[in-house]
């Protein structure tokens, strides 16, 4: 399989995962929702990943008229980079962000500033290419507990704090199914051990919050979902499992960030007690123990993970 296809992955209810080419390859999502012909996109990823997004709707057979909402679940970069530059090309389409999230996709100078101070300047162009901003009166500002529709099907926007405070998640009520962004952490397809699910938390800075974050995970599964969607990365199902191990890991992280918190080598401690903590969790989930390996695929998570913990112990400490 080649082309725009082989970026997709199929899942039901009209739902597939678009590989947003982020990073590497399943590493990063947006998901495209079909419904009766109209369609919403949760979550853009960059500006580099527009052509894996027309190519679905392309796929699909759906006009770039038929697109009706574009759901941004947060503003960090992998999630809405690629907004503005989207709906440039989705004459008809809303996007939905949160009331503390909207002045950035309308003015994005000071998420940019702020990824070049994670990333670095050159790593930061490569990522993101250049960031278009969404025109204020196409933004759609969502309130917490509110409902929109795609036509038949309904969503429910619910805020979500702890991983970030311009965070909130879709529910779609009518289908037991819920879009998480990065509220219900991380679990890469690569982790799979037949077939069984690996997931982490994400606590990238600057408004991680594990109480908040456990909170939030407790919200979603009131819900009683049979399939959460993660932008990093698609569908997971074993979801009472996997919302139990998410909450041990939030506060497994928070514990070993305040473990250091007041060590002058606090950072280097402390992404080496990450590791070692992941490490320790893919051994027991019958993961191959292969170092290289698991460098490879959790070094960036790593690193993001231990600034945003110490960004909130900083906060905490002030
Ligand atoms: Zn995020």
């Amino acid at each position: 399989m080649d082309g725009p296809a082989a970026k997709l992955t199929d899942y039901s209810a009209g739902i597939t995962a678009i590989d947003a080419d982020y990073v590497r390859p399943k590493l990063a999502a947006s998901h495209l929702i079909v419904e009766e012909g109209r369609a919403a996109f949760v979550d853009t990823g960059t500006t580099h990943s527009l052509p894996n997004l027309l190519g679905a709707l392309e796929v699909k057979g759906i006009a770039r008229e038929n697109v009706d909402w574009v759901l941004a679940t947060h503003v960090h970069l992998d999630h809405a980079g690629g907004a503005g530059a989207l709906m440039r090309e989705l004459p008809n389409a809303r996007c939905a962000v949160h009331p503390r999230g909207a002045r950035h996709l309308a003015e994005p100078s000071k998420l940019i500033e702020g990824s070049i101070a994670v990333y670095g300047e050159a790593r930061y162009r490569q990522l993101y290419g250049e960031i278009v901003a969404v025109e204020g009166t196409r933004l759609h500002v969502a309130e917490d507990g509110e409902r929109i529709a795609l036509g038949a099907r309904t969503f429910e926007l619910i805020h979500t704090p702890g991983h970030a405070l311009h965070h909130y998640c879709v529910i779609d009520i009518d289908n037991d199914r819920i879009f998480s962004g990065d509220t219900f952490g991380i679990s890469y397809r690569d982790f799979d051990v037949w077939g069984r699910e690996f997931i982490f938390p994400t606590t990238t800075p600057v408004h991680f919050d594990p109480e908040a974050l456990c909170a939030s995970i407790d919200r979603l599964m009131s819900y009683e979902p049979e399939a959460i969607y993660l932008t990093h990365f698609g569908e997971v199902r074993d979801l009472e499992r996997l919302a139990g191990e998410m909450k041990v890991r939030v506060r497994a992280f928070a514990d070993l960030g305040q473990l250091y918190a007041g060590r002058a080598d606090r950072s280097v401690k402390l992404r080496r007690g990450m590791y070692a903590m992941l490490s320790h969790w893919l051994d027991g989930h019958g993961f191959p123990a292969d170092p290289g390996e698991r460098h490879r695929l959790l070094d960036d998570d790593i690193e993001l993970n231990c600034q945003g913990i110490e960004v909130w112990l900083d906060r905490s400490k002030a």
